[in-house]
């Protein structure tokens, strides 16, 4: 992907940051958008997608995206008392109803006055894939037609070093990807919209009910860049996090990014204490520009410095993830550049062997040469561990099951 392209995703993933707000313009739940979104965009993201999201009329806000405060202050608005807010939640989070009707300690006119405002189910499951080792991966579509991916993986050891009745979810933060990393099937199709909070909650919410185990962790490692659609996300956080909404402490929700440093400043200064894993891939700058068009922008000193902010302002280490990609990023140099990074920031190192993606080049390499990278990391003393990923049989990594239905539906 050419680095001009790639600036012009940038530009335009800024504006419909910006406008991915709550209350602002959301696309519309109606077939032309779905046509849109998918037939014309092509390869990448064109301008008329800035015309598509301001032409079409908001729709209903999802239920899910509203925190307490904001639902009282509805209730208020309407003439209602305040509590009715912590009564729509427990319904919706401790009761998991899937309609206002099933609300049944509400007024039947504020039933159907709810219903006539705010969106309820947000996404449809298209099509499941599980694996022997159980990883199971789901992929949804949304009111307007997208198609988003979630993974639920029985026990992460390798990042969390916990027990395997641990269950973690990997969940998208955005339609595609701006961001076109070469090894990435997200971004290959380019970049959709963000998503709504309540587009976020619901992936955790959908998949307790359809895999009817409960959910132990979640990631943010699924499709899109969750640093670029912080407001959303931040909410979406919060509603997982708060005693009124999932109840899932912070420390069991780890962020992934390409690495946004101005992004992962600002998400130092708040106080959630949410972990935050950086996808670096390259140890050097010649190395990570080859990977990943974020470097040109963010290059790996500012990225570091932003890393190092991080840890001062918060109490836990982050994680280096690093796709062993073979004769681009396996060299014994880069291992130990690496080992010397982790070391200066006290992060822990995540390797994880290459999945291969239809259409993109690179390869996994072998086994001898992910054991020798692995042997000069562990020589400079940092704290590596190498994922043999999961769910490499039903194509696991972010954005493939999504590219693969997109291929049949073209076909
Ligand atoms: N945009 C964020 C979060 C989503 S991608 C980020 O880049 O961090 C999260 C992770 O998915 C990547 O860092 C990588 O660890 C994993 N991943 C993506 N494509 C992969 C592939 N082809 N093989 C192995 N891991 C992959
Ligand atoms: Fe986007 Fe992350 Fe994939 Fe890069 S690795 S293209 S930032 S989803």
């Amino acid at each position: 992907m050419g680095q001009m392209r790639q600036m012009r995703q940038m530009g335009q993933m800024r504006q419909m940051g910006q406008m991915g707000q709550m209350g602002q313009a959301f696309p519309s739940h109606n077939s032309h958008a779905s046509h849109y979104s998918h037939s014309s965009l092509g390869p990448g993201p064109s301008c008329s997608i800035l015309l598509f999201c301001m032409k079409f009329t908001p729709a209903k806000t999802p239920i899910q995206s509203l925190t307490l405060e904001e639902l009282q202050s509805k209730f208020r608005e309407m003439g209602q008392p305040a509590y009715r807010a912590g009564q729509v939640l427990e319904w919706l989070y401790a009761k998991r109803v899937k309609s206002f009707s099933e609300m049944t300690n509400l007024p039947a006119g504020l039933r159907g006055q709810l219903d006539a405002e705010f969106g309820f189910d947000l996404l449809e499951p298209v099509r499941k894939l599980g694996s022997d080792d159980t990883t199971q991966k789901f992929l949804f579509k949304l009111a307007d037609g997208s198609l988003i991916e979630a993974v639920l993986i029985p026990a992460s050891p390798a990042l969390y070093g916990e027990g395997s009745d641990r269950r973690t979810l990997c969940v998208s933060s955005q339609v595609g990807c701006a961001y076109g990393c070469k090894f990435c099937a997200s971004g290959l199709d380019g970049f959709s919209r963000n998503l709504h909070a309540g587009e976020i909650v619901a992936q955790f919410l959908k998949i307790e009910e359809l895999s009817g185990e409960r959910i132990n962790n979640v990631v943010f490692m699924g499709m899109g860049e969750p640093l670029a659609n912080y407001d959303n996300l931040l909410r979406a956080i919060t509603i997982l996090n708060s005693p009124w909404g999932i109840g899932l402490g912070a420390r069991h929700m780890t962020l992934s990014t390409s690495g946004l440093a101005p992004m992962i400043r600002k998400l130092a200064d708040q106080p959630l204490q949410v972990r935050l894993a950086i996808s670096l891939h390259g140890a050097t700058d010649a190395v990570r520009n080859q990977i990943m068009p974020v470097n040109r922008k963010f290059p790996l000193a500012e990225l570091l410095d932003a890393c190092a902010y991080y840890c001062e302002r918060k109490t836990q280490r982050i994680t280096l993830e690093f796709i062993l990609i073979e004769g681009i990023n396996d060299s014994l140099e880069q291992a130990t550049t690496l080992g010397k990074i982790a070391r200066r920031l006290d992060a822990k190192i995540n390797c994880i062997p290459y999945n291969a993606v239809e259409g993109l080049a690179w390869v996994r390499p072998s086994l001898r040469r992910q054991d020798a990278f692995m042997n000069a990391l562990e020589r400079t003393g940092a704290d590596a561990t190498i994922r043999r990923e999961k769910g490499h049989d039903i194509e696991a990594a972010c954005g493939q099951l999504r590219l693969q239905v997109k291929r049949e539906e073209s076909a």
